[in-house]
Order: C-alpha cells, then structure tokens, then sequence
C-alpha cells in the first residue's frame, strides 16, 4: 500500500456544525493528487485532551503523516503547537528572528484596520505563535500564523505532524511550502498515484446499480466504489491505482452500455458544466419562467462565472396576475385549466422566451406545500416545460418531501430537461 495521511481538524465552532469543515476535504483531495491516502479525518474541538488523544490515535494506525488544520492563533484556545510538541516529545523554544517576523505582519495588519490594542498584550500574543518545538520547521505566515512541520523526538516511533493554520485560506497558501519540505517529502516516500475518476446518473434507483455492480463484481478487484444518491443524481465515483486503469474502463463501458440512457456523465461534467457549456458552444440564450421555484432555477443558472453570455434574465411569476402580465400566459387558459397545468408550463417557457427575447425558455409551476394540495393536484405535483428552436420538452412529476425537498428537486429536474434538450439524452 502507498503512502497515508490522518488529518486533524480542531475547533469547537467546527466540531458544533457553526462552521462547515472546508479544511479536511480540501487536504483528502490535494493529498490524494499527490498520491496520498487519507486514512481518517478526526474533528476535536478546542480541548487539550481531545487534540492528545485524536493525535495518539492516530500515530497508532501507523499513518506516515498527520496534518492538523487551526488553533495557532495568539489567544488562549489556538493550543495545537503546544499539544503536538508534547506529542512529539520536543519542547518549544522561541524564535526570536520568527518573533520579529510575526509582529511586523502584526502591527502592519492592525494599523491598516486602524485598531489600537495594547502592545504589551500584542507582544505575548506574537509570543505565543513564534514558540516553535526544537527540531521542527517553520512554514511562513500566509496571514499572521506560522505553521509548523514537527517530527517526533529521536529514538520515538510516530509520523511528523503538519501543523497548519484554520482560516481555509490561509491553509491552502501554505500548501505548497508544506509538500516542498523535506521532511514531508520523506515521509510520503511511498506514495503512489490514486486515480479518481466520477460517473453521474440520473433517475437510476441505487438499488439497481448495486445489481449491475454485483455481475462485474470478479473484475472490480482493485477498485474502491463509492455511490451516492444526491437530489436524484446518481455519483459513482472510483478509486483506483495506475495498474488498475484498464479494470476501470472496463467498467466504465459496462455501466455505459448497461445504462445508455441515465448514465449521462463520464468525466465528472455536473448537469450544470454540461447545460454551460451546450449553451456557450451552441451560442444559444436563456431565460425562465417560475412560479413554484420563484427563481432558484435563474440562481442556479448563473451560480458559475460568465453565465451573462447565456442567461438573459427570468421572470418570477408567483400570482395568476403576474404570469399574465409579465410572461403572458393568456387569462382564459389560467381560468380553464389553472396555474399549475402542464399547459401553463408550457405557456411560461415560451412567455420566457418570448417576453426576453431568448433562444432557450424554462417554464415551472407546481404545489410546493405543505398546504395547497388537492387530490387531483397533491402536494409535489410539479410541470415543467423546456422550449427551444427545436421544440418543447414537457414533464409532470410528482416529487415527494418537503417544500424545499420539491422546489429544490424541481430545478434539477429542470437542469436535466434542458441537458436533454440541448446534448440529447446522453
Ligand atoms: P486565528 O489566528 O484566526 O485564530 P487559527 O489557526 O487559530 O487562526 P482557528 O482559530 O482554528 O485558526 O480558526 C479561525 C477561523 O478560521 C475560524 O473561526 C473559522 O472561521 C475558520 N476556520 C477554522 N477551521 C476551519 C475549517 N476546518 N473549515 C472552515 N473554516 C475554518
Ligand atoms: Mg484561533
């Protein structure tokens, strides 16, 4: 086996869910480019004991190298120098050159704030951050915090610890200076390439998939796969090393051909990437209609950069006044067959296109609930029309769960019309 990794993620606002880990995902993935594999990610929460007992931990899985992310600010919970030094069996000592260092970025920072703190608190706070176990290296701050690469004592058995600071940003700068260390770098000797590769289903029961999976099974070996069913979508996505590439195209053809209709991603393209880019390439605009997702699918449709080329604009059009007056939806087909109808979808798809002068129109509405269902129009009951130079898509469904579980799940299922729309149903 090649080289592996334990992370250490500390913060109490992290291990209470206030703030959302970025930093472990973030190094499992940069680890894994650099044919690394992450054995664990543990969250402790700013405690001395549970930073000692998550370190001693995982120097007993026998991990090559362990990563910490936070706790090396000035104030009295950034604890992680101290704790890995002790784990390491190297007592601080202070780097006055580093010392000096830390309190020019200090004092430049605070003025450029205009904050004024009392210098003799500053001083120990920058103290505090240039102590550095005897032995270990020091990466540069990328804000004010340097990090820290500190090996165990000689003569001890354990992985060098990666000490590095919490704010995501900061972490990442730092990124490159902890995998150019020599100690790093002897450590991951073994690492070997992990390849990684996503496949992306859509409407395929995972229960079916396991199935098909189960009849390759002899020839899935050394291939590590992991499904998971997200909003509708199916990701599969594979682990591998170099020697396995030809088991995993081999299953990347017998997924193709198993399922030629629903496997619509080989490359790891979202829906989105792929309705981006048929727009882009096709030179095609956009604009929208919405009543039951009042928008959501217009902000998913420029969540990515450059959008502007293609998306023109949408119309929120909750009442049966708005769909008249600002998508045009004729008032008698309203009164005749109601608001939500598969032909007042297809009246705001082309209302879109036509009020923005667009290529591409989308038209929603349904019953989000929880109120607001009848039995012949129950809650989740959503229709949906896609119209292009080409021609109309229409779809009803009825979506289970709750009002954002049907407005979110409506504008995915939007995403996939218009894929299948603009690149055909593959
Ligand atoms: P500081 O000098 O800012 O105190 P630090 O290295 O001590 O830096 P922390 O105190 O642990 O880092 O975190 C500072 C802030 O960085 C947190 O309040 C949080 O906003 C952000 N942060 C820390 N860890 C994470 C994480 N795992 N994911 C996302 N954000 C994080
Ligand atoms: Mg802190």
């Amino acid at each position: 086996m090649g080289a592996r990794a334990g992370i250490v993620v500390t913060g109490t606002e992290v291990l209470t869910g206030r703030v959302t880990d970025r930093n472990g995902p973030w190094l499992a993935e940069e680890l894994r480019r650099f044919g690394v594999d992450v054995a664990h990610v543990l969250i402790v929460g700013d405690r001395r004991e549970d930073l000692r007992s998550a370190l001693r931990f995982l120097a007993g899985t026998g991990v090559d190298l362990v990563i910490t992310s936070g706790g090396l600010g000035p104030t009295a919970d950034d604890l992680t120098g101290e704790v890995v030094g002790e784990i390491q069996q190297r007592p601080a000592e202070l780097d006055v050159a580093l010392e000096h260092r830390i309190h020019a970025i200090v004092t430049a920072l605070m003025s450029r704030r205009g904050w004024l703190v009392d210098p003799a608190a500053t001083a120990a706070g920058v103290r505090k951050q240039a102590l550095v176990p005897l032995g270990a290296a020091v990466l540069e701050p990328v804000g004010t915090a340097p990090g820290l690469v500190v090996p165990v004592a000689d003569g001890q058995g354990g992985p060098p610890i990666v000490v590095l600071p919490g704010p995501p940003a900061e972490l990442q700068g730092m990124w490159p200076a902890v995998l150019a260390d020599p100690i790093v770098q002897a450590a991951l000797s073994g690492r070997e390439e992990v390849r990684q590769r996503t496949l992306r289903m859509w409407n395929t029961p995972e229960s079916e998939l396991a199935a098909t999976l189960r009849t390759l099974e002899p020839g899935l070996g050394g291939l590590e796969i992991t499904t998971c069913l997200r909003g509708g979508e199916l990701e599969i996505v594979t682990r591998f090393g170099a020697p396995e590439q030809t088991a995993y195209d081999d299953l990347a053809t017998a997924l193709q051909s198993a399922y030629p209709d629903t496997l619509f991603s080989y490359d790891g393209r979202t829906v989105d990437d792929m309705v981006a880019d048929a727009l882009a390439r096709e030179h095609l605009t956009i604009a929208t209609a919405e009543s039951c997702t009042a928008g959501l699918l217009a902000g998913r449709l420029t969540e990515r950069a450059g959008s502007s080329e293609w998306v023109l604009g949408g119309l929120v059009v909750y009442s049966n006044a708005a769909k008249r007056d600002l998508a045009g939806v004729p008032e008698e087909l309203l009164e005749r067959v109601g608001a939500v109808s598969a032909e007042v979808a297809a009246a705001l798809a082309e209302g879109a296109r036509s009020r923005l002068g667009a290529d591409v129109g989308v038209g929603i509405t349904g019953i989000a609930g929880p109120g607001g269902g009848t039995a012949e129009k129950p809650v989740g009951l959503v229709h949906l029309c896609v119209a292009g130079p080409s021609g109309q898509l229409p779809r009803t469904i009825v979506l289970p769960g709750s009002r954002t579980d049907v407005r979110t799940r409506s504008v995915t299922l939007a995403m996939h019309m218009l894929r299948e729309l603009l690149v055909g149903s593959q």
